[in-house]
């Protein structure tokens, strides 16, 4: 009976998947040609989408069709070589097969007994995470869907363990009423802290900021009184400029005075891996918890964040969730770690990239999107651009002159399709921000945009 009903499933999914991996194969094979941003016509042919729900079934290989059509032209082709906005990796050849197979097993990656090999390539990331990055070999921690996640789950979990040092349960008796946390942060705190903060109870407003210097560093001479009821949050790899905070001297300084740090290294704690940069890390290891995106800097699939935490107990006190069903088992189960229960088995492909990586690979990565950072860097500023930041990893912000010309220059370039740029505000003056983050970007892909680039400048008055 067991192998009838599988033979028959198989017998229904099949067309569809073939159709599927077809179309992405062409997707793939045409990524180098079009255009990174979907054209206009792309754009309205979402239309077809908004339909009422339609009364009837439909054959899935038609629905897979349909999407295909429609979806794939509206995609920016962020997967290419030549997709530069935000700060976005592509997908590992690895992890993308990875998640083709994931997503056939279709597992539930909360409990160990609900999907075996998902609870188990878990904890075999986040070992090989912490090897990687020099972090402490006994940390614990959590896959989420992204940094703005793990900033909360570690944020959370500094606020139970603060708390209860202090002598209050905040899982029990809630923040009203607590003793006071002292929340620490930057000046160039990213966004998502701040939201983190605000969903964990701190209010985004309720903050210490220190002062950064020109670089968007957090300035240690000008921390604030610590003691055992602050969290100070410092950040690895800044959103527009890729600068470190001083971590050494801040985390020397709080543990002295046992106070929490909790590290944003969405994208920058990922140069540890790397021996040419890992020295722009060092002193992150000595901080309490740690936030990284895996979707990021090493390239696996959407989504992939990652919690790290030195105190592994005080992240599963934070997380845990008891029910006379979720049986307790002695062994490390997922959901216990993180806020979601229920969740896909990110593991899989988090592994799956990692592995096909090995640590050279990653390390040449980090090294080969830093080194494309610099031709760009160079290029435009040879071209008589100004280069705003010190370019220390993968991201570069440019200014092509006033603000109203340097917006127009990163219109047309979007426009244009060759690559795709963003714009941000650095310092009070508005910049083209190039973040080289996919493994996909070759040299010729690099020469290719910034031809673009300084074309598109050039041609836009002044
Ligand atoms: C991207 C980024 C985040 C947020 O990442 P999400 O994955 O979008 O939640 C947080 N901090 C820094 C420094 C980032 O670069």
């Amino acid at each position: 009976m067991a192998s009838h009903s599988r033979v028959n499933s198989q017998h229904v999914s099949e067309p569809a998947l073939r159709e599927a991996a077809e179309r992405s194969y062409e997707y793939l094979h045409t990524m180098e040609d079009r255009n990174v941003a979907p054209n206009a016509a792309a754009l309205a042919a979402l239309e077809h989408f908004h339909e009422p729900f339609p009364e009837n079934p439909s054959d899935p290989v038609e629905v897979v069709n349909m999407l295909d059509k429609f979806g794939a032209p509206a995609t920016a082709a962020t997967t290419g070589g030549r997709y530069f906005g935000f700060v976005i990796g592509g997908t590992l050849p690895a992890s993308l097969a990875a998640s083709w197979l994931a997503n056939t097993w279709d597992q539930n990656a909360a409990l160990r007994v609900m999907a075996p090999v998902a609870a188990e390539l878990e904890e075999v990331v986040l070992k090989w995470v912490c090897e990687a990055l020099g972090l402490p070999s006994d940390c614990d921690g959590g896959l989420v869907t992204c940094a703005t996640t793990a900033n909360f789950t570690a944020l959370a979990t500094a606020r139970h363990a603060l708390l209860s040092r202090l002598g209050w349960n905040v899982a029990e008796d809630g923040m009203f009423g607590a003793p006071p946390i002292q929340v620490v942060v930057g000046q160039e705190v990213h966004a998502s802290v701040l939201k983190a903060l605000n969903l964990a109870g701190f209010g985004s407003k309720r903050v210490t900021v220190v002062e950064a210097d020109e670089q968007g560093r957090m300035r240690a001479d000008k921390l604030p009184r610590l003691d055992r009821s602050t969290i100070v949050c410092i950040q690895a790899g800044n959103v527009n400029s890729g600068s470190f905070d001083p971590a050494r001297e801040i985390c020397l300084r709080a543990r002295e005075q046992a106070s929490w740090v909790h590290v944003d290294g969405a994208f920058g704690l990922w140069a540890a891996a790397s021996p040419k940069y890992k020295d722009l890390v060092a002193g992150f290891e000595l901080a309490d918890s740690w936030a990284m995106d895996a979707h990021k800097w090493p390239n696996i699939n959407y989504d992939s964040g990652i919690v790290l935490v030195r105190d592994a107990m005080a992240l599963r006190s934070a997380m845990t969730i008891s029910a006379a069903y979720l049986q307790p088992g002695t062994r490390r189960e997922p959901m216990h770690h993180a806020p979601e229960a229920s969740r896909r088995a990110r593991g899989i492909e988090l592994w799956a990239g990692l592995k096909s990586l090995g640590r050279s690979g990653l390390a040449n990565l980090i090294e080969r999107t830093c080194a494309h950072a610099q031709r760009f860097a160079a290029g435009l500023r040879e071209a008589g651009f100004e280069i705003l930041n010190e370019v220390v990893i993968n991201q570069v912000l440019v200014s092509f002159g006033s603000s109203e010309r340097t917006l127009e220059v990163i219109r047309r370039i979007q426009e244009e399709g060759t690559c795709w740029c963003s714009g941000t505000v650095w310092r009070g003056r508005t910049a083209m921000r190039i973040s080289v983050s996919s493994w996909a970007t070759s040299s010729a892909d690099v020469e290719r945009s910034l031809a673009a680039m300084l074309r598109i400048a050039r041609e836009t008055p002044a």
